[in-house]
């Protein structure tokens, strides 16, 4: 995607929120709430509850329309609208590890330290202000004498972004990060931090998915484009490591451990291949050769040992290589090369063990099913009306009611 676009301040949708305060017959206040906008901009909205004082309780799901609004959790709470940035993406913020991320809507788990929560639970920081300046002027407006409208005019908070200019109140705009993908399970976008991360919604690590369609065929490309066979064999060996380092950070982090063997882990170059194994296979019953032949483990193994040579001894064969592999058709000191098809087949055994690691990992933290069941029904619906095109209808903007 393109690079140019770190860290960019993305202006808010903008629209108004608009506080329509009236009495019932019997003389109780009460009000409505609706949101428009009539931007030239993507925009979307999600709702959330939020105590009188400004603190977000529980996410409002919207559901179809005429759909009654949930109870809210606790009396007296007040339905916030939050809506998106001008891309129709929201931001997010993790109340663990603090990091910020964007994503269409549905966020449930921080793509980063991949603790789970509701979505008004990783509202970011200014996202928490503006939450407590609604319920501020919701409650002006229901304490002013007369009935009438209320506006919360975010046109202006809109057009103040990226300008050199005092920031109207309840501004707040969001930032693009460095990595934007669609998770290749759910299919949300995401626009991470960083290269690797879990999916926001569905939590699915997207490593899988960076690695089998972009790190190994662009080393597979240069080694067809007439690379040296045993700087890609190097490069595979250093794919598979960081790949490996991902998801072993993710199981230190979050499964609880002797400290000893965080420790270890934490420490560990993944490219001993019998140690890799045994400490995946002890600690998180997840075998990354499941399914390889003895045969299959050792070319391997051996192909790991090479890469030891080439990146530490310039590829001179050493004591530690003749001893680890029982190679006896080299001698001490022999330089060594690698033919490309063995670097081919490398590649091939390496992305085994690395959707092997994915699965087992995911085995233990269980993605969301209903946001990968309603892509999967999404997909099957797009590809229906393929075959028989329907124009889309119009519905109504949003509108909450409270009393
Ligand atoms: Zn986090
Ligand atoms: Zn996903």
């Amino acid at each position: 995607m393109n690079e140019t676009r770190e860290f960019q301040e993305i202006a808010h949708c903008g629209g108004q929120v608009i506080f329509t305060v009236s009495r019932d017959e019997n003389g109780r206040r009460r009000y409505q709430i609706t949101w428009q906008s009539s931007r030239p901009v993507p925009a979307a909205i999600y709702a959330i509850y939020a105590l009188s004082q400004g603190i977000p309780v529980a996410d409002l799901p919207m559901g179809g329309v005429g759909a009654p609004w949930p109870e809210p959790p606790v009396p007296g709470c007040v339905p916030v609208f939050i809506a998106s940035d001008s891309e129709g993406k929201f931001g997010f913020q993790c109340p663990r590890c603090d990091q910020y991320w964007r994503t269409k809507g549905g966020a449930s788990i921080c793509p980063y330290c991949g603790v789970k929560a509701g979505r008004h639970e990783f509202l970011s920081a200014a996202q928490r202000v503006y939450v407590q300046l609604y319920c501020e002027k919701l409650d002006e407006a229901l304490s002013a004498d007369d009935d009438g409208a209320h506006v919360i005019n975010m046109d202006a908070v809109a057009d103040a972004a990226g300008k050199n200019v005092e920031k109207p109140p309840f501004y707040y705009a969001e930032q693009s990060q460095q990595k934007q993908f669609d998770c290749s399970a759910c299919g949300e976008f995401n626009d991470i931090l960083g290269r690797f991360a879990y999916c926001s919604v569905c939590g699915t690590r997207n490593d899988l998915s960076e690695f089998e369609e972009s790190t190994i065929p662009a080393i597979r490309d240069n080694l067809n484009r007439g690379a040296i066979p045993s700087n890609c064999l190097k490069d595979i060996g250093s794919a598979f490591d960081a790949f490996v380092r991902q998801y072993a950070g993710q199981l230190i982090r979050n499964r609880p451990m002797r400290s000893a063997r965080r420790a270890r882990i934490g420490k560990m170059r993944f490219h001993d291949l019998a140690a890799t194994r045994r400490e995946l296979l002890g600690g998180f019953d997840i075998d990354i050769c499941e399914g390889l032949t003895e045969l299959e483990i050792a070319t391997v193994t051996r192909s790991f040992q090479r890469r030891h040579v080439y990146e530490h001894n310039g590829g001179e064969v050493d004591e530690k290589y003749l001893r680890d592999s029982g190679d006896t058709s080299v001698r001490l000191k022999q330089t060594i090369r690698e033919a490309q098809a063995g670097v081919h087949e490398f590649a091939s055994l390496v992305l085994r063990m690395a959707r092997n690691l994915h699965r087992g990992f995911h085995d233990i933290y269980e993605p969301t099913k209903a946001a990968i069941d309603r892509y999967a029904e999404k997909k099957r619906l797009e590809a229906l009306q393929r075959q028989h095109p329907v124009p889309l209808l119009n519905t109504a903007g949003p509108r909450l009611r409270g009393e």
